[in-house]
């Protein structure tokens, strides 16, 4: 999805990221790597940069990176001084709104020690664990659930008193959180990174000459100059200072009757969020793009004259669908890749006005022709059906939709943005009446077994959950005491003071 108009899909990833230590050009480099990762979220962006054992230095806001890191902004962060640790962010808004003070990483301070948190994913029941904190005089400063996540940590180890004691604290506080997270914290003596039990996000792990880096994607990697050594795996967390990386695992609190420990990595990663020079599970996604366009000319063929993507990430399902079906695949939709922000969240009309902004048909490619058009996901509706007209107005004698992905039935509780489930389009029609409101010739979806078929890995390793309802981590309320925590990094056990019962998400 091009920077500056999120609006216009249907499905919005939420955040991005990326960490490094050390290198001389550690805010050069997590700035680089943040353009690599914005397509992850494009409502704010953020860096937290600090010598080792020094004072650390957050400079953020709300924009696209380009529009956040002013020259005055590198300039304040590169006055920290040279061999430099950072960690980097970008966001989209889903819990806690656009507010600036949600910008992340979020700064804190335990017992004299700072750290600055970035945090990827959506916490379950996270405002049972807030209201918790605030019976304790806990004050928040933002709404979002990655602050829980730090005030739970400054609550569980009040004497932490370094920063392998704030890695402990948070640790603690990973495990007594249900949800997805991929979070990356800088503190003065190291860099903690960690996911969550299932994996629903991706974290992975790099190395650039002596430095260690992790980012949500290895695009990021790429754009940097770095080497992939690894996905960080589910469940686990890394503390990486000078001596390197040291791994550990966090005691699963989702053990909870009705919930599977299982990995359960988000597979619309593959389908819809992740660049496709991104890999994950030993997998292209440009690869896994294109077999899932194989797959659906398999599943679903038509008579038809030219195959047309909707730019950008379904263009290598259409080839992949052209390649199997023997149609021509063509450029048929231009994308203006210079809207700007203005055209963010605009009224209903503007919103309609926006799709001819952005993407047009090219006569010359659909005139008398009669056109599949391939698409990544179908939600409400509104947008393809736009498309669909648009199609029709430039001459296409019939367009034929083809969807990437079974359904979308279900809202996501991991940190998607999809809809809540009166606004899916399949939740409330039939294909049959589907195909009308979106004014297509013909509509058919990928199936689930296809679409899994084509990452070459089990269906036992997704999150399917907005295909199927079926959640790795009940998105109810569940009520009740976190465990006793034990297996917190390095030095052993969290403080006696640490280890009493926090809810999860008490209603
Ligand atoms: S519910 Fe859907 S979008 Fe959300 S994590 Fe699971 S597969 Fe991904």
């Amino acid at each position: 999805m091009a920077p500056g108009v999120p609006f216009l899909r249907e499905v919005r990833e939420e955040c991005g990221v990326f960490g490094i230590w050390r290198h001389p050009r550690a805010v050069a480099l997590a700035c680089q790597a943040l353009y690599a990762l914005q397509h992850r979220g494009q409502d704010s962006a953020g860096i937290a940069t600090c010598r080792p054992g020094g004072p650390l230095v957050v400079e953020k806001g709300n924009g696209l990176v380009a529009e956040v890191f002013t020259a005055s902004r590198l300039a304040r962060l590169a006055a920290v001084g040279p061999a430099q640790a950072a960690v980097g962010h970008v966001r989209y808004a889903t819990t806690g709104g656009s507010r600036p003070e949600n910008a992340q990483p979020l700064l804190f301070t335990t017992a004299g020690v700072p750290f600055a948190l970035a945090h990827n994913g959506q916490l379950v029941g996270s405002e049972g664990v807030r209201a918790w904190l605030r019976q304790r005089g806990v004050r928040f400063t933002t709404t979002s659930d990655s602050e829980v996540l730090g005030r739970l940590a400054e609550q569980l180890a009040p004497g932490a008193g370094d920063g392998e004691g704030v890695a402990r604290a948070l640790v603690a506080a990973l495990e007594r959180v249900r949800g997805a997270f991929a979070i990356v914290a800088l503190t003065p003596a190291g860099l903690l990174a960690a996911r969550d039990p299932r994996g629903i996000r991706p974290l992975v792990l790099g190395r650039l000459g002596p430095a260690w880096v992790v980012a949500s994607e290895t695009c990021a990697f790429d754009t940097i100059g770095a080497e992939t050594v690894r996905e960080v795996a589910p469940g686990e967390w890394l503390w990486i200072d000078d001596a390197g990386p040291r791994a550990g695992r966090l005691e699963a609190p989702g053990e909870v009757p009705g919930e599977s420990a299982r990995p359960a990595f988000c597979i619309f990663e593959y389908v819809y969020f992740a660049r496709p020079d991104s890999r994950f599970g030993g997998r292209s996604v440009y690869e896994v793009r294109k077999e899932l366009g194989r797959r659906l000319a398999r599943e679903h063929p038509v008579a038809a004259d030219v195959v047309i993507g909707v730019p950008d990430s379904s263009l290598p399902v259409a080839a992949g669908y052209s390649e199997e079906s023997g149609i021509p695949h063509e450029p048929g939709l231009v994308k203006n890749r210079y809207v700007g922000r203005t055209f963010l969240r605009p009224d209903p009309r503007a919103r309609a006005e926006s799709v001819r902004i952005k993407l047009n048909p090219v006569p010359e490619v659909v005139a008398g022709r009669r056109v599949v058009l391939v698409d990544d996901s179908l939600v409400r509706g509104t947008t393809v059906r736009r498309l669909v007209r648009a199609l029709r107005e430039a001459g296409a004698s019939e367009v034929h939709l083809r969807i990437a992905a079974p359904p979308y039935l279900h809202p996501c509780y991991y940190g998607v943005d999809t809809a809540d489930r009166e606004e899916l389009l399949a939740a409330r029609h039939r294909v049959e009446e589907m195909r009308r409101v979106v004014e297509a010739d013909s509509l058919h979806f990928l199936s689930l077994e296809g679409m899994v078929a084509a990452t070459g890995q089990p269906l036992a390793a997704f999150c399917l959950g907005c295909f199927t309802g079926r959640y790795p981590v009940s998105p109810e309320v569940i009520p009740g005491p976190v465990p006793d925590v034990a297996g917190v990094p390095a030095a052993g056990r969290a403080p006696a003071s640490g280890r009493e019962d926090v809810p999860w998400a008490r209603s």
